[in-house]
């Protein structure tokens, strides 16, 4: 599939191509011929997984069709939850709207209301807005619903989790009847789905359920760090955090031992296992780890493959594994048996376009952190979905 045959029109296709997009996520190649059908909508599909473009990217394909910027009237409203979220999805329809004529903007709370009164006095096709602060709008009778085409409820869980319900049910009541609705939430929980009961009519339902290998109960998590000081940044990690075991992957056997000393000289006691041990010791060494007398085992992807350990807590890639699916097979070794478990991998610039490529086998990008005293100086691009290797390589240990 290519965004070619989803039926948008040329400068739509030149924009997403400038983004570096290669091709529709699922969640894009299933929704945007829904709504540019005009079918009411509701989709399951959590941020990460490109749900902003499958309903900005058709929204923009139907306003293209005609102009009008009418002074006080928007085409289509986007509600959303938080003021970042409006920003954000505005300035995503800013940059697939690059070569389109369509005018947009960004409305919330806790700010002036006069240059928010005069952008649409101007004229906009599109308003990202947060229910409260629209609602406000309306009812100063600056902004008028009469010529709404479609209206977005953009994480509609956590507008209801935020209490918009009242908001929400007011801006609704006020559309009009003919108007297109599309819902979009992390889950369809039954508060959602009530929501949905009453603000749109036979909607079609898609679902992005992450992929299997994204359980839930493993909490994933990538730090972002300068290669250089990613073995004093895991020395801090493991001091700072009350872990009781941790099974930490490195690339090479080499980097094994290396980082191991590493960690000694500051005073942390770890183990390093991989294939230049011989068979007994790393035998030793599962028993050991097993009984909880090692705390820390700097293993090589290729040695641990036949390691069975259960309900490890935490599991750390100091390198991101080779291919997609070993960062899978590794973080599936914690989190057993529904325990809760954490997947941190450290990412350097360098590593951008391996992350890419897990971030496209899971679906989704992974939740970001810095850890103060160690943010890059190189910083880490955001991923690519649906990124395609050029060049394929071999594990290495
Ligand atoms: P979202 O789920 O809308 O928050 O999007 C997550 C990220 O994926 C954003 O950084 C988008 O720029 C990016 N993205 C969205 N669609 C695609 C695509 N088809 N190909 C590559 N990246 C995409």
């Amino acid at each position: 599939m290519s965004f070619s045959n989803l039926g948008l029109s040329q400068p739509i296709l030149d924009a997403v191509a400038s983004l570096g997009y290669q091709k529709p996520t699922t969640i894009q190649t299933k929704a945007i011929p829904i709504v540019l059908k005009g079918e009411n909508l509701i989709a399951a599909a959590q941020t990460g997984t490109g749900k902003t473009a499958s309903f900005v990217l058709p929204i923009l394909e139907k306003l293209s069709q005609s102009e009008t910027q009418r002074k006080k009237r928007a085409r289509a409203i986007i509600l959303t939850p938080t003021r970042e979220l409006a920003l954000q999805v505005n300035q995503s329809i800013e940059a697939y709207a690059q070569h389109l004529p369509l005018k947009s903007m960004a409305m919330f709370g806790g700010v002036d209301y006069a240059p928010q009164k005069q952008a649409l006095i101007d004229g906009v096709d599109i308003v990202v807005a947060t229910p409260g602060r629209l609602i406000d709008l309306y009812g100063q009778r600056a902004i008028h619903f009469d010529e709404l085409e479609v209206l977005v409820l953009d994480e509609a869980d956590k507008m209801l989790d935020m209490g918009f319900i009242e908001a929400i049910n007011k801006i609704i009541a006020r559309v009009p009847e003919d108007a297109q609705n599309l819902l979009f939430s992390a889950t369809l929980s039954n508060p959602v789905r009530e929501l949905a009961k009453s603000a749109i009519r036979d909607p079609e339902e898609i679902s992005i359920t992450k992929h299997s290998a994204s359980k839930s109960n493993i909490k994933q998590w990538i730090v972002t760090v300068d290669k250089d000081m990613k073995s004093s940044l895991l020395s801090h990690m493991l001091q700072t955090n009350d872990w009781k075991q941790a099974l930490i992957f490195i690339e090479t056997k080499h980097g094994a031992a290396k980082l191991v000393s590493q960690l000694e000289k500051r005073g942390i006691v770890a183990e390093a296992f991989h294939s230049g041990r011989n068979q007994k010791v790393r035998q030793q060494l599962i028993e050991s780890f097993k009984a909880g007398e090692i705390q820390y085992l700097v293993a090589t992807g290729v040695a641990a493959r036949g390691i069975d350990i259960e309900n490890l807590p935490v599991v750390i890639n100091y390198d991101l594994p080779y291919p997609a699916d070993e960062y899978v097979h590794r973080i599936g070794r914690t989190g057993r048996a529904e325990a809760a478990g954490e997947a941190i991998s450290l990412v350097s610039k360098d590593n951008f376009k391996n992350l890419c490529m897990i971030e496209s086998r899971l679906g989704h990008l992974l939740d970001r952190v810095e850890i103060e005293g160690f943010a890059p100086k190189k910083p880490v691009p955001v991923s690519i979905l649906n990124y395609v290797p050029k060049h394929k390589r071999e594990a290495k240990d």
